[in-house]
């Protein structure tokens, strides 16, 4: 069942995807479920069926943290040059697959190539950046106040983590936590979104080809999540839970792993407003807007989904993010020229476009857009609102989807109350000359991250992450992202 090989030598042409099998990856073999079940991958683009993997029970989940647990010595033991090597490999692996990979994520996910491959691009540098830090972790030495002692402080791999995924992003949610997970000397179990297995199957090809040692990656799908991972966080040996995902099921995660006192980290929902003041650069900010909302066609956790221009700039504004928004090419991501692909299933179809009838009952205008399509696939257009009412359901739930939500404001007070008004803080976008004003309002934000004059904040190299409801600790950045798979352990020490 090894996939790598056949994986690797297919041209990117679809079909070729429909007919390799997966197995659930454990211990470094490839391997069906205990009781042979199946989740069936659907191709958003067409509904059709597009490959089945293996549905992980309760015993295959015992035997991903028994892998896990018996690679974690050698692989914490291992030097960290060494360690870094071999993320490095990873990067460059990820690199010279990228076409392939991205086609397989265009597949899965339905996403535009042109985001596949940024995403990939994205997911490559999450290894090369955890390859250069997994060689810098270092401790702290000094002298305690009293004078009696020396204070050491050393910092050790956490243990075995859980990381469970969404499907937006297949391989960067994936990456973006196994990287630094092993760079600390970490050993793993990842649960990808059921939507979009193919990916993490094949990235986890790619490490093995990487030398990522059997049982220091492991990854398996299924259609139990809430019981498999219980399972997984009921057992003493595992010690991290890192979770990407909606805030509710973050909430459920929180509360189990709270059983087990188990640290975690999250990566919740958001709700990003993107403001616009009227001395910015319209051209800029229509730039900015068309990149902050539709990259991923709006299937994004920084996706703006609250739209504030100020009164002066507002009607211009409103009118080019139309002409934009309309002129998108929608069809299968897979499709090059695709520039808005499909969403992920119907149920987040038939979601946003609930919140964009909620919207126009309550008053907004539809200035393009704003109703599904006849025929296959899960499609939605690309839709402008304009004069949204703070009380439409959409100023409060994420939109995920291609949904452009437009509200005017007058003055700068106003405009801070207004992005502050939810339970969300992930992003937030702002646009204006005045660079005082723009570090003023980001100041007084309440978010994990600012995008000042950009449509795109994601950085491995910078701290990702939320506060509020959009979750706890950082992803990437300089040591923040290690630190959340490290323990530090004091020494008192007389010398
Ligand atoms: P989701 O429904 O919360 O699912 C995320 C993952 O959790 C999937 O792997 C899912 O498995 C699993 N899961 C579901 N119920 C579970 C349970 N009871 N116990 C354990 N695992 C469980 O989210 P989604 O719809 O895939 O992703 C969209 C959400 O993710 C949005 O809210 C978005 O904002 C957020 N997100 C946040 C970030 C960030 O960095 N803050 C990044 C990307 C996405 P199944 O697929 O098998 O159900």
């Amino acid at each position: 069942m090894n996939i790598s090989p056949e994986l690797f030598d297919m041209d990117p042409d679809m079909s070729d995807y429909t007919t390799f099998s997966h197995g659930l990856y454990i211990g470094g073999k490839w391997r069906p479920s205990s009781d042979g079940r199946v989740i069936e991958v659907i191709d958003p683009s067409t509904e059709a069926v597009i490959a089945a993997v293996p549905d992980a029970t309760l015993a295959d989940a015992a035997a991903a943290v028994e892998a896990a647990a018996e690679a974690a010595t050698g692989w914490r033991e291992t030097p960290p040059r060494r360690r870094s090597e071999i993320l490095r490999r990873c990067f460059e692996l990820i690199t010279e697959r990228a076409e392939t990979l991205a086609a397989l994520i265009s597949l899965e996910n339905g996403k535009a190539l042109r985001d596949a491959r940024g995403e990939v691009a994205y997911a490559a540098e999450f290894f090369r950046w955890n390859a250069e830090e997994a060689v810098r972790i270092s401790g702290e030495f000094g002298l305690a106040p009293s004078g009696a002692n020396r204070i050491v402080v050393d910092y050790q791999p956490i243990g075995i983590c859980v990381l469970i995924t969404p499907w937006n992003f297949p391989a960067a949610m994936a990456t973006r936590k196994i990287a630094p997970a092993l760079a600390a000397g970490c050993t793993v179990i990842l649960k990808p979104a059921s939507e979009t297995p193919l990916t993490a199957y094949a990235l986890a090809a790619l490490y093995e080809e990487a030398g990522v040692p059997p049982g220091v990656v492991n990854v398996i799908t299924t259609s139990s999540p809430g019981p498999v991972t219980a399972a997984m966080l009921a057992d003493a040996r595992v010690r991290k839970l890192s979770f990407t995902g909606s805030t509710g099921v973050g909430r459920v995660l929180l509360a189990e792993a709270a059983k087990h006192v188990i640290s975690c980290s999250m990566e919740l929902g958001g709700n990003a407003p993107f403001i616009v003041f009227d001395d910015a650069d319209l051209e800029a900010a229509l730039d900015g807007a068309m990149i902050a909302k539709m990259r991923n066609a709006g299937e994004a956790c920084t996706a703006a989904n609250r739209l504030y221009v100020q009164a002066g700039i507002h009607d211009a504004f409103a009118e080019g993010l139309r002409r934009r928004m309309a002129a998108l090419n929608v069809g299968p991501g897979t499709d090059s020229e695709t520039e808005c692909g499909p969403m992920i299933t119907r149920k987040a179809v038939d979601k946003i476009d609930r919140l964009v009838q909620d919207a126009a009952d309550r008053g907004a205008k539809i200035l393009c857009g704003g109703a599904v399509p006849e025929g296959r696939g899960y499609y939605y257009p690309p839709t402008v609102l304009r004069d949204v009412p703070a009380e439409a359901a959409m100023a409060h739930e994420e939109i995920f989807g291609p949904v452009a939500p437009i509200s005017r404001f007058e003055g700068e007070a106003e405009v801070i109350a207004k992005a502050n008004d939810t339970e969300y803080g992930l992003a937030a976008y702002i646009y204006t000359r005045d660079l005082a004003r723009g570090m003023r309002v980001a100041s007084k934000i309440e978010s994990g991250m600012i995008a000042l004059n950009r449509g795109l904040m994601s950085d491995p190299a910078a701290p990702f992450g939320g506060v509020k409801q959009s979750g706890l600790g950082r992803e990437g950045g300089q040591k923040h992202g290690i630190a959340e798979f490290m323990e530090a352990k004091y020494v008192a020490v007389t010398i």
